[in-house]
C-alpha cells in the first residue's frame, strides 16, 4: 500500500494576518499511507495550516514539500495536480447538480482535452468522458453513495453531502487527502461511520490522510499520528497514547 505516496513535510511554517501570527514556526511530517491528525482548540491555527498546505495562504517563513514538489512555491491552482486533494470545512457542493456531476468536478484537472474539445464532442473526448464517469461512479460506490448518483446534491442529508464532498476530493486521485473538520455537524452515528470510512480510504486506496479536527474522540480512534497546535504553535507531536497523556495538551484543552 501507499505505493508512490511521498511524505508531506511542513517545515518551520509561519502565516501572519496583519498583526496576528496564526501559525508560528510550525513543523511536522505526514508519513506515507498514514492518517495524520492536526488538532487543537478553536483558533489554534488548524485551518490556517490546511490553507497554507493547499496554497490558499502564503507563508511568511518555511516551506511545505510533497516529494519533489515545493508546494509553497506553487499557486493554489497547481496543488491538486501534485496529488493533494481537499474536501471543504464548509460544504462547497453545487446543490442543484447531481452527485455524479459534483464528483466529476474533482476530475477536471485530469482531463487532457479541455473545454473546446469537449464542446466539439470528438470521439476520443467522448471515450475519455465515459472513462471518467466510470471512475467517479466507482468512487461513489466505495463511499456508499451510489444510490444517490443522479440526485441533486442539495436534496441529500448533511452526512451524505459530506461523503459527496470526500468523493469529489478522491476523484482527483490524490496521494494525500486533506479533510478539515469532516465530522462537524454530524451526529454520533454519522461520525462513527466516517471514522470507519477514513480508515478504509487509508487501507484500501492507500493514500495519506491529513485530518484537521477539534473533536479529540474522533481523532484518538483513527489517527496514526497527531500534531497538536495551540495559539499557532506546535505544543505536542506523537502517537495517540502519547498525546492523551501530554500535560501541555491537557492544559490547552481545559483552557487552563
Ligand atoms: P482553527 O482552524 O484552529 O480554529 P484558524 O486557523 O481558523 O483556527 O485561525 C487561527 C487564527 O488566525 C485565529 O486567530 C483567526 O482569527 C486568524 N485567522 C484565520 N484566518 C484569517 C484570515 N483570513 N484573516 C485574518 N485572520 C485570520
Ligand atoms: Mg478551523
Amino acid at each position: 500500500e501507499a505505493l508512490g505516496v511521498p511524505a508531506l513535510v511542513v517545515d518551520d511554517v509561519t502565516v501572519q494576518f496583519g498583526g496576528i501570527v496564526a501559525l508560528n514556526h510550525v513543523s511536522f511530517t505526514i508519513e506515507p499511507g498514514t492518517i495524520h491528525a492536526l488538532i487543537g482548540p478553536n483558533g489554534a491555527g488548524k485551518s490556517t495550516c490546511f490553507n497554507a498546505i493547499t496554497g490558499v495562504y502564503r507563508t511568511r517563513t518555511g516551506s511545505v514539500t510533497f516529494g519533489d514538489a515545493v508546494l509553497t512555491k506553487l499557486p493554489a491552482s497547481r496543488i491538486a495536480s501534485q496529488g493533494v486533494g481537499r474536501a471543504f470545512q464548509n460544504l462547497a457542493l453545487s446543490p442543484s447538480s447531481t452527485v455524479l456531476d459534483n464528483v466529476m468536478l474533482g476530475r477536471y484537472h485530469l482531463t487532457k482535452g479541455g473545454f473546446f474539445s469537449a464542446a466539439l464532442r470528438l470521439p476520443w473526448t467522448m471515450r475519455e468522458e465515459r472513462r471518467h464517469k466510470e471512475r467517479a461512479a466507482a468512487i461513489c460506490e466505495f463511499l456508499g453513495i451510489s444510490q444517490f448518483l443522479h440526485t441533486p446534491a442539495g436534496l441529500l442529508p448533511y452526512g451524505v453531502q459530506k461523503r459527496v464532498d470526500i468523493a469529489r476530493a478522491l476523484a482527483c486521485e490524490p496521494k494525500l487527502l486533506m479533510l478539515d473538520e469532516p465530522a462537524a455537524g454530524m451526529n454520533s452515528a454519522e461520525t462513527d461511520n466516517l471514522a470507519e470510512l477514513i480508515k478504509d480510504v487509508r487501507d484500501e486506496i492507500g493514500v495519506s490522510i491529513m485530518l484537521v479536527e477539534h473533536d479529540m474522540s474522533l481523532v484518538m480512534g483513527v489517527a496514526d499520528h497527531i500534531t497538536v497546535l495551540d495559539f499557532g504553535k506546535r505544543i505536542a507531536d506523537g502517537v495517540p497514547s502519547e498525546i492523551q497523556q501530554d500535560e501541555a495538551v491537557i492544559r490547552a484543552y481545559l483552557g487552563a
